[in-house]
């Protein structure tokens, strides 16, 4: 496995392209997408960056609204559709595996973007003229939020900060609009882990690189999946896979109750040996509560580490394909 050989890399173009669309309750856009979409790659072909045979792939994970019948039917109309049909709600980044990991010996370049157009389908063409200068994996960079709520930016802004501190590798304003060739594919097939998180993981990867950069599009319909609580739990999750920075704050919590307690044992004692003697059940109430509140905090955060090692542990299949259009 580890001498593997890499696959052929195309670097002079046309590429075969495979784009993956993660599709979840997607039934009111997933057609004007792929109308879109196919339109892009006909230009594409037309300037020499795309080959005839380049295609997109939808891959409905787990939707309960009618996604699959457009998506079958999509795929029924145009070669150039396919969809492949998830047996339940496997997740985003699980959809996203999915689709890469069925396409990556079909295709040259692998791009990944949102089913909903909110990634800007004029950067495609840039994107595949920096695999053509040589580079591996290109991201997809957002220039501003303005299409996002207050509360959305802010949490960002906050999340980018902590990241940043943890984990160097991190790209600022990058989401799941990316494209990467078969051989970067193939390398992320070897990152076997349950939790993961494929905004870091590809920076991980290493190779050659680059960053092309859009505004972010409103949603053309239907709604947001991620609400705040889920980003919150993106972003948890995101810490949590990459970094034992955590538990390094909990070793620092411990240290500052050490200190403390240390400092009040002083004091204590010079003040019985002064006969001062300290009263207060006020006092000592406020002292249990603080240090049950940080142990109870910090066996959450190592808890919250167990609970990754239990699920990797298991080594459950990430996703499974109940049936495809191709019906490979
Ligand atoms: N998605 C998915 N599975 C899920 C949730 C979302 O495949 O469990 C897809 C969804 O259909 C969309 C993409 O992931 O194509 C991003 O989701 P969404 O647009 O709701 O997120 P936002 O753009 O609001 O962050
Ligand atoms: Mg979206």
């Amino acid at each position: 496995m580890e001498g593997r050989p890499q696959p052929y890399i195309r670097t002079e173009g046309p590429f075969k392209v495979c784009i993956v669309l993660p599709c979840y309750n997607e039934a009111g856009v997933i057609s004007g997408t792929a109308r879109v979409l196919l339109k892009e790659l006909d230009a594409l072909i037309h300037s020499g960056l795309a080959s005839t045979d380049s295609y997109l792939c939808c891959v409905d994970d787990g939707s309960r609204d009618g996604t699959w019948e457009e998506i079958s039917g999509l795929a029924a109309a145009d070669p150039r559709v396919e969809g492949i049909k998830l047996s339940a709600n496997f997740g985003h980044p699980n959809a996203l595996i999915a689709g890469l990991f069925s396409n990556r010996s079909r295709a040259d370049i692998l791009i990944t973007m949102d089913a909903d157009l909110q990634d800007d389908v004029a950067v495609i063409g840039r994107m595949l003229q920096e695999h053509r200068n040589g580079k591996r994996v290109v991201y997809g960079v957002r220039l501003d939020r303005k299409v996002d709520s207050l509360s959305k930016r802010i949490a960002a802004a906050l999340f980018y900060r902590i990241m940043g501190r943890m984990n160097k590798r991190m790209i600022r304003g990058h989401a799941d609009f990316r494209s990467a060739d078969t051989g970067v594919i193939a390398d992320l097939e070897r990152f076997g882990e349950a939790n993961i998180y494929l905004r870091g993981i590809f920076p991980l990867i290493g190779y050659p690189s680059a960053e092309v950069r859009f505004i972010r599009q409103e949603r053309h319909a239907g709604d947001s999946k991620y609400p705040f609580r889920k980003l919150f739990s993106l972003a948890w999750e995101g810490i949590t896979s990459f970094t034992t920075t955590p538990l390094k704050l909990v070793f620092m919590a411990g240290l500052f109750m050490f200190l403390v307690a240390f400092g009040l044992g002083v004091w204590i004692l010079w003040a019985a040996f002064n006969d001062h003697p300290i009263q207060g059940w006020a006092s000592l109430a406020l002292l249990t509560v603080t240090f049950s509140a940080i142990n109870t905090m910090s066996i959450g955060v190592i808890g919250e580490y167990v609970g990754k090692i239990y699920k990797e542990v298991k080594h459950r299949p990430r996703y499974i394909i109940e049936t495809t259009t191709h019906g490979g």
